[in-house]
This record gives C-alpha cells, sequence and structure tokens, in this order.
C-alpha cells in the first residue's frame, strides 16, 4: 500500500506538479511580455498619430501646390503660362520647378521653367525620354490628379500631372517639384525645432536617409509611414523621444522577466527534487523501523528462552554435576545481561526520540567510567574465548559526564566489537586531542565498509552484510553518536590501517579545568 503511494507520489503527481510549474512559467512569462507589448504598442500608436500629422501636412502642401499651379493654367493659350507663372512662381508654388502643358498627342504646348536654359533642356529631355512614358497620359481619367515619384538617373523626380478637356480635345498639365527644395526647405521648416530636427528622419525606400539624421538607436521603438500620394517612395520616421531609454528598459525588462520565470521554476523544480527526497527517507526509514521492531523482539526473545530454558533445567535438580550448575547459571546470567542492556538501550533510544532524555553531567574521570565498562564486560569477552586491553594517556583531565549515558557508550562500542570482531582481541584506548577526550574501540574483525562508516551511526541503519548474519537493531551506534554530541564531541568510525574496525567518541574537555576529584579541597569540618 506504502509503496503504492510512493509510485503514485512519484510517477504521477510530482511530474503533474513539474509540468503544472512549467505551463504557469510559461503563461506567467507570456502575459508579462504581452502587458509590455501593450504597453509599447500604445508608445507607438501615439507615436504614430505624430508622424501621420506630418506626412499629411507635407502632402497638404505639395497639393495645394499642385492646384494652384495648375489654376494658373489657361487652355485656351496654353504658352501664356511661360509668361503668367514665373512672376509669382516664388511666393506660390516655390517648390514647383517646372510647369508644361500637353496636347493627346504628347506635343508640349507650353513649357515654363525656373533655372538655367540648359537645366531647361535637361530636364525638357529627361521629360520626353523617360518620365512621359511611365506617366501613361492616355490612360488617367480626367481632372484627377496623379503623382509620380521615381527616380531617374540619381535624381528623384516628384511629377504631378492631370488630364483635361476643353472642347472635345484631352490636353494634360504636368507639374515638376524640385524634390532638393522640398528636402532643403520644406521638411527643414517643418521640422524646425530643436526636437524636430533630432527626431525626425526621411528614407528612401532602400532605408537610405533623404532627410535627418540615423534613427538607429530607437531601435523596435522607431515608427514611419509613408507619403501616401505624393512622395510615396518616402517614409517619414519618428523615434519617440524617450526610444533609447525605453528600448535600454524593455531589454533590461525582457531579460529580468525571463531570469525571474526561470528563477521561479528552478525553485519548484528543486521543490519537487527535495520532495523526493524527503519522501524516499522517509519511506526508507519507516521500513527501517519496522524492522527493528523485529529485530528487538528477536533479540528479547532469543535469551528470554535461553534463561527460562537453563532456569527450568536447573529446577528440575537433575543436573548434578556442580560444574554444569555453575554454567547454566553462568548462561542464564549472561543472556539477562545481554537483555538488561538492549532493554537500556531501547528505552535510552526512546527517551532521546522523544526529546525526553536529560542528561545529568557530573564531573567525572572518563577512564573511570570506561574502566567500569570494561570490568562489565570482561566476563562475556573473556567468556567468548576473547581478550580486552585498555590503555589510556597519562595525566588525563576530568570531565563532566553523565556517566550513566557514556557507560551505555563503551557497552554497546565493545559489544559491536565482540559481535562483528568475531572474538579478535579488542583494544580500548583514551586519547587527549586538544579540548577533546576520545575512547576508541578497535577490534582485528572484518572493518566496517568505507560507504557505511558514516551511514552507521543512523538510526536502525545496519550494512548489508550484518543485516541477515549477526543480531542486531541498528540504534547502538545512534545512541553513541547522540550522547557523544551532547557531551560536546562526536562519533567516528574508520578501519585500521592493519586491519579491524576503529569505532570511537569524544567529549569535550572544560574550559576551565575541573578539579581532579582527588586533589579536591578536604571537606571542612
Ligand atoms: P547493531 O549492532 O544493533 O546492528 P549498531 O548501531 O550498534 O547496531 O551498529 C550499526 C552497524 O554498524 C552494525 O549493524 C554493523 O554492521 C556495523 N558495525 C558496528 N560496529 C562494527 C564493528 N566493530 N565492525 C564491523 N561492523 C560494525
Amino acid at each position: 500500500m506504502t509503496r503504492l503511494r510512493f509510485r503514485l507520489l512519484y510517477l504521477v503527481l510530482l511530474p503533474a506538479i513539474a509540468v503544472a510549474a512549467g505551463i504557469l512559467g510559461y503563461y506567467s512569462w507570456q502575459a508579462a511580455t504581452q502587458y509590455t507589448r501593450l504597453g509599447e504598442e500604445t508608445i507607438a500608436e501615439s507615436t504614430l498619430l505624430l508622424v501621420s500629422e506630418k506626412v499629411d501636412q507635407v502632402e497638404q502642401e505639395l497639393i495645394r501646390t499642385d492646384n494652384a499651379v495648375f489654376g494658373m493654367v489657361r487652355l485656351s493659350a496654353p504658352e501664356a503660362i511661360e509668361e503668367s507663372w514665373p512672376e509669382v512662381a516664388e511666393d506660390e508654388t516655390p517648390s514647383v520647378r517646372a510647369v508644361m502643358v500637353l496636347d493627346d498627342t504628347g506635343n508640349v504646348l507650353g513649357y515654363s521653367y525656373r533655372g538655367s536654359a540648359a537645366a531647361r533642356r535637361e530636364f525638357l529631355k529627361v521629360f520626353q525620354d523617360s518620365i512621359m512614358p511611365d506617366l501613361e497620359l492616355e490612360r488617367q481619367r480626367l481632372w484627377r490628379l496623379k503623382h509620380l515619384h521615381a527616380t531617374y538617373g540619381d535624381t528623384p523626380y516628384l511629377i504631378s500631372y492631370k488630364a483635361v478637356r476643353r472642347e472635345g480635345r484631352r490636353f494634360y498639365i504636368v507639374a515638376q517639384h524640385d524634390t532638393a527644395w522640398i528636402v532643403r526647405d520644406l521638411f527643414s521648416e517643418l521640422f524646425a525645432t530643436e526636437e524636430g530636427k533630432r527626431l525626425y528622419n526621411v528614407v528612401d525606400q532602400n532605408g537610405d536617409r533623404v532627410y535627418g539624421p540615423s534613427l538607429a538607436r530607437a531601435g523596435d521603438y522607431l515608427v514611419g509611414r509613408r507619403f501616401p500620394t505624393t512622395l510615396y517612395e518616402w517614409r517619414l520616421q519618428l523615434a519617440p523621444k524617450q526610444a533609447p531609454l525605453l528600448e535600454r528598459q524593455s531589454q533590461t525588462r525582457r531579460w529580468n522577466e525571463t531570469a525571474l520565470v526561470g528563477i521561479a521554476f528552478l525553485i519548484v523544480l528543486l521543490g519537487v527534487g527535495f520532495v523526493i527526497w524527503a519522501a524516499e527517507k522517509e519511506r526508507r526509514l519507516n521500513a527501517r523501523k519496522a524492522e527493528f521492531v523485529a529485530n528487538v523482539s528477536h533479540e528479547l526473545k532469543t535469551p528470554l528462552s535461553v534463561v527460562r530454558m537453563f532456569a527450568e533445567l536447573l529446577l528440575t535438580k537433575r543436573v548434578r554435576s556442580e560444574e554444569k550448575q555453575e554454567q547454566y547459571l553462568e548462561l542464564i546470567c549472561r543472556e539477562s545481561e545481554r537483555l538488561s542492556a538492549l532493554i537500556e538501550n531501547v528505552l535510552d533510544f526512546a527517551a532521546l526520540e522523544r526529546g525526553k532524555r536529560e542528561f545529568q553531567m557530573r564531573e567525572a574521570r572518563l577512564e573511570d567510567v570506561v574502566a567500569r565498562a570494561i570490568d562489565t564486560f570482561r566476563y562475556r569477552i573473556e567468556n567468548e574465548g576473547g581478550e580486552v586491553h585498555l590503555e589510556a594517556d597519562p595525566n588525563l583531565p576530568s570531565v563532566m559526564l553523565d556517566e550513566q549515558a557514556v557507560l551505555l557508550s563503551v557497552i554497546n562500542l565493545l559489544d559491536n566489537a565482540v559481535k562483528y570482531g568475531a572474538g579478535t582481541p579488542v583494544e580500548v584506548s583514551i586519547r587527549r586531542q586538544d579540548d577533546l577526550l576520545s575512547v576508541l574501540v578497535r577490534d582485528h574483525g572484518p572493518g566496517i565498509p568505507d560507504s557505511d562508516q558514516r551511514r552507521i551511526f543512523e538510526r536502525f541503519y545496519r550494512t548489508k552484510k550484518d543485516e541477515s548474519d549477526v543480531r542486531g537493531s541498528g540504534i547502538g551506534l545512534s545512541l553513541v553518536k547522540h550522547i557523544a554530541e551532547a557531551h560536546g564531541g562526536r562519533a567516528w568510525a574508520e578501519n585500521a590501517e592493519d586491519g579491524g574496525a576503529v569505532v570511537g567518541f569524544s567529549v569535550q574537555i572544560p574550559k576551565q579545568p575541573a578539579a581532579a576529584p582527588e586533589a579536591a579541597e578536604p571537606a571542612v569540618g
């Protein structure tokens, strides 16, 4: 059932969370970008309005000029334009360079030009050779004002023309605007302010600048509009005043939004990873707890049945030999010791787990406590064919100890050394290192695999090999670690160079060395 729940968690719930986080991240990112785009569009729209206004102004001015110039042509006397127009041209139609009246076959009936005789001839030639065919005059509807904006040679031309009729005959009136004048005078006048000069430009079809400064820095914020009917090869462009700033801001914003969404997504992924890790840890701990209960029950049951069996045997009085009787009593003693050690371990462990274990610190000598533990244990070790030696550095200071707890720790280490050391000699040493006193218990058994040397201090952890071979509960070393830490020290395990495990723990030496008990002042009185 639990396995199924975990499977469900891994296979369904967590991927679902990750996908949901991904979708959420994507949409919030999109919403943020849309919001930004909306802002950008508003800016673009208001900029476009300004551009359109200026474009219209240019168009209106050119069309007004066309109407003025066309109004001066008298079809009854087309050649009169050569006299009448130049007088007013400068004031009323300053952009117009030439006016022409043609008949329906393209013959020039009247031609007035403002400029040198050579320029006048030159334009007529360009007009007849190149421009006129492009006007497609015979196809034009009557009275409609038309424009041609095109480049001949290297010069851009703007030609206004109109088909008209008088007494059943078709005529064409044509005016040539001077594009150089339009750029130089009309645009300069229109964008005369400081801002105008800085923010507007006009480009041709290829994007080459015809008028004004480069506006490349405005980036995406540059807004442009073509002149719809007159200078239709050209585009008027406007960069909003804050364009470079906006461009920079929007870049930073884009980065920030992407980074934020990325970070949020990463955090969710990390969270999911953490949940998986914690759930897996919890699952393993639960499995180990269940194993622990089974192990402890087994450990309680085995010595209890031994005690009971030999006690019953003795009670029957059928064991006559004194030697045998003594041997059985020893067995009973040993198994009950084992039982009480185990019970003590479990009780201590339970108290620690509930946070109820209080340490009673008193000044004591560590070597005395260790010696007591060895004494308690010596009988069992020697009985099992082993031997135990204690070696301590000289002049060890006394320390603050919970004697009972430290005794339990040492017994646990000795118990392991006997259990896993396979009857090899056990060496116990007490060493001083800076402000710590360490107790090291060494056996000459198979040692502890490197990968397990840290984990054996976890609650219920047992190495794979011993899990099945040796009886145990997996709480002994976790108790040792806890007790060592409560004494300001730590617990560790390693393998000796010439084989065998060394498991030890340390306790802190108080900063103000506690006076040695025997050196204490004699009681007064
Ligand atoms: P238990 O002995 O009840 O299994 P412990 O917490 O005392 O639990 O020990 C945890 C594990 O550490 C043991 O199961 C054993 O695999 C390993 N271990 C402890 N001491 C030794 C040792 N001296 N030699 C080899 N392995 C050891």
